[in-house]
């Protein structure tokens, strides 16, 4: 049955591996970031055999979803909490990234009732502007959330590269260092965690500029996918296609390279555009927008041409190859971090494990 991606649990251990030990040379926690393939048990089981002790997920569905399943270990939620499942939170997560007082002071009543304490990582914003206090005023905030009864201030952390795109670099790396002294002198309790970043923060830790105050990074995409798409490139050891989709072609003919008539907007509202390259041979295979994101599809025939999506066609130009395509062929692809975040929440695509070979 197609649409469907593989999983090979051989190279996603592979990168696993390379990153863990790239990590632990300097003696950096992984923290495995779950939330690109949904979590799916049948895949974090493979990395729990193979020594994850740390998952991190943006949602809690996700977490409970690991536990239910037996995986085993620490878990820690990645999107600052709503409210409203501070109970399901404080039952069962480890650690959670927190950046509102309110919110923390919610958590501690409820954890207080609960006689139950859940680590918290109070995020600073570095200059992203997603979550977290902004920096410069940063250190009031953090005196005060470490006075909330019922919960234990375990740290602090920073997310670069997600909203503004900004870089972790060597001047906002020493920044939180700087927030952690200065926060540590003026009340005296020390922060075990300093949480980094993500794999973006990969290029300080290969030239040994990340300060080693910082023992904590939340990693997904360098191991799902091996690229680090905030720096534009493949991480160093790591392989692109550990998880692939398989399409089928359903039509192939030749067609004109522009449409014929007056151009209004595509299914989604977009502005199509066409290059006139004469008469084009192209195919439709059976996936679309509500499975993949086309600019991340990365043909394994490199002389297949993504063309574009609708809901459930994507469209490819094959005037270019060698191999002669026929309707029933099965078109492989590598995915971008989008790509296969869609395409493992996608009930339409399946998913086929292929377990490491040990
Ligand atoms: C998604 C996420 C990560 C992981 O990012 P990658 O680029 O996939 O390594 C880390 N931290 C937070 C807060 C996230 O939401």
């Amino acid at each position: 049955m197609y649409p469907r991606i593989i999983f090979d649990g051989e190279k996603l251990i592979q990168n696993y591996k390379n990153i863990e030990n790239k990590l632990k040379d300097k003696k950096i926690d992984l923290a495995l970031v779950t939330k690109v393939i949904c979590a799916d048990p049948n895949i974090i089981k493979i990395f729990e055999e193979n020594g994850a002790k740390l998952f991190a997920d943006a949602r809690l569905d996700n977490i409970l979803k690991m536990k239910k399943n037996g995986i085993k270990g620490k878990f820690m939620l990645l999107r600052i909490p709503m409210i409203s499942e501070l109970e399901k939170v404080i039952e069962n997560v480890d650690y959670v990234l927190i950046s509102e007082l309110k919110t923390l002071k919610k958590l501690g009543e409820i954890s207080s009732s609960k006689n139950k304490k859940i680590k918290v990582i109070y995020m600073i914003d570095l200059g992203d502007l997603r979550e977290g206090v902004w920096y410069k005023t940063s250190l009031n905030e953090l005196i005060r959330a470490s006075k909330v009864k019922g919960i234990t201030l375990e740290g602090i952390g920073t997310n670069l590269g997600c909203f503004g795109g900004i870089l972790p670099d060597e001047n906002n790396m020493k920044e939180i260092v700087l927030i952690k002294n200065k926060f540590e002198k003026n009340t005296g309790i020390k922060l075990n965690l300093i949480s980094g970043g993500a794999t973006a923060n990969l290029p300080l830790v290969e030239k040994n500029k990340l300060p080693i105050e910082i023992n904590n990074l939340r990693i997904g995409e360098a191991i799902f996918c091996g690229t680090d798409v905030t720096n534009n490139r493949k991480v160093p050891g790591a392989v692109q296609d550990a998880i692939t989709l398989e399409a089928e072609i359903v039509e192939i003919k030749d067609k004109p390279s522009i449409p014929v008539g007056n151009i209004g907007l595509d299914a989604f509202g977009r502005k199509p555009t066409f290059e006139d390259k004469g008469i084009r041979k192209k195919c439709i295979i059976a996936v679309g927008e509500q499975d993949i994101d086309p600019k991340g599809l990365k043909p394994k025939d490199k002389s297949i041409q993504v063309l574009h999506s609708s809901s459930d066609h994507t469209i490819l130009d094959i005037t270019n190859c060698e191999k002669e395509y026929d309707i029933g062929d099965i078109i492989s692809f590598e995915m971008s971090y989008s790509c296969t975040l869609k395409a493992s929440t996608s009930e339409y695509v399946k998913k086929i494990y292929n377990k490491p070979n040990k």
